[in-house]
């Protein structure tokens, strides 16, 4: 591990009630007393039900709000049950992740990702573009190309390495407890850094903290996104405390 500092986001999902806030006192007391607290980003993404409520709770924080998803106008309009960034960021979100394989599968193309990333950064929020190969494209050798138009069309007349970070989150590893081989994995990082020209790149698939010092070796990795395990507050300190011993 290189880098001066790391990115571990935590990704809700439609999980979280108001009580589920709680846990981020544990979080919150761990980062205070952290002797690398310096080296540390860490960006919660709740439902947007929470958003809210935890940016007041962690006005004084080091730990930072992100959204999930976003609409991709930015002004107000007709569009029953959608949220835009400016609302987003009013609610007291800095971030949002975009793009990511749960929404692609509900049909998001990777047009209407490169409008909703555009809005977004006009908005003020910094976006966590979410990229990655599902099985099929793994087994038939196609992640590159995948990952290549993914990026081509999702960040296409878009250049800001400041306000976006690259997730790649191979889609056959969310959730399934399995992760890429160490080579596999930093081959791929590399590909994506080379093809953005050095976005920051973080992994995202079953981080936990059984995994996380085979995860951490990989030294071109820019942080992690984390899903399951980001829920259980033990086990997200868990995961950055071994990511630094
Ligand atoms: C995710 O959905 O972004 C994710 C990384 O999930 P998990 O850690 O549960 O695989």
């Amino acid at each position: 591990m290189t880098n001066k500092y790391m990115y571990f986001i935590a990704n809700w999902k439609m999980f979280g009630s108001i009580n589920s806030l709680n846990s981020l006192d544990k979080v919150n007391k761990f980062l205070k007393k952290f002797k690398k607290k310096k080296f540390v980003k860490i960006i919660y993404c709740p439902p947007n039900t929470l958003i809210c409520s935890m940016s007041k709770m962690l006005k004084n924080s080091l730990i930072k709000i992100g959204a999930q998803n976003c609409h991709q106008n930015t002004t107000y309009g007709p569009f029953t049950g959608s949220i835009n960034p400016k609302m987003l960021k009013d609610a007291g979100a800095k971030y949002v992740i975009i793009g990511h394989s749960e929404n692609r599968l509900e049909g998001e193309t990777n047009k209407l990702i490169n409008s909703k990333i555009k809005n977004a950064l006009s908005a003020g929020l910094k976006v966590i573009f979410c990229i990655g190969e599902n099985i099929k494209e793994k087994r038939t050798k196609n992640t590159k190309k995948i990952l290549s138009k993914q990026i081509k069309f999702g960040l296409n007349k878009i250049n800001n390495k400041k306000d976006i970070l690259i997730a790649y989150e191979p889609v056959w590893s969310i959730g399934t407890g399995i992760i890429p081989k160490p080579n596999d994995l930093s081959e791929t990082i590399e590909f994506i850094k080379n093809k953005t020209k050095k976005y920051k790149v973080l992994y995202g698939g079953s981080v936990n903290p059984e995994n996380i010092r085979k995860l951490k070796s990989i030294n071109n990795i820019d942080g992690f996104l984390i899903g399951g395990a980001s829920q259980v507050s033990k086990k997200f300190i868990d995961i950055i405390k071994k990511t630094y011993n």
